[in-house]
């Protein structure tokens, strides 16, 4: 097969198979070396159907949620969660990353727990090093509660 075939036939089974992908981030290192939240959004129903296959529903699922109790050694118990949705157009990795972080915090604020969502990544979003985003403001009453040593926090940056 020549060159031009080949490519073209390569091109029509993507176009047949589609490009469904999948994106997951864990973030909230705890003491036991797990993380506290998981987020897999996938363009692939059949990956939602897969990861929330235990979960009693009627109908085709688009999300679910996740979560097993862990104990902290010398420490209380934990549910680490794990958030499961399609979605009909991925986010970046800018917007995967302050998903999982906010959710992050959202979920260690229900739990007997520090909270860990800066424990690994120190408050900046990764996915935009060269622009230098801060996940939260130091106005925010909420982040001085939650992390008052942040030592990332600025004026200038999202919550
Ligand atoms: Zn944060």
């Amino acid at each position: 097969m020549r060159p031009r075939l080949v490519a073209q036939a390569l091109g029509a089974l993507l176009l047949v198979s589609g490009c469904a992908s999948t994106s997951t981030m864990q973030m909230g290192l705890l003491p036991h070396g797990q993380k506290l939240v998981t987020l897999v959004v996938s363009e692939d129903r059949e990956v939602v159907d897969r990861e929330c296959a235990s979960v009693a529903a009627t109908g085709r699922l688009l999300g679910c949620h996740l979560w097993r109790r862990v104990t902290l050694p010398g420490g209380p118990d934990v549910r680490l969660i794990t958030i499961v949705r399609y979605t009909d157009s991925l986010p970046s990795a800018l917007a995967l990353e302050i998903d999982v972080h906010e959710l992050c915090h959202a979920i260690a604020s229900l739990q007997p727990i520090p909270d860990p969502c800066h424990t690994d990544n120190g408050g900046a979003i990764k996915a935009a090093a060269h622009t230098h985003p801060r996940w939260h403001s130091s106005r925010s009453s909420i982040e001085n509660t939650h992390a008052p040593d942040h030592p990332s926090a600025s004026s200038t940056g999202t919550r």
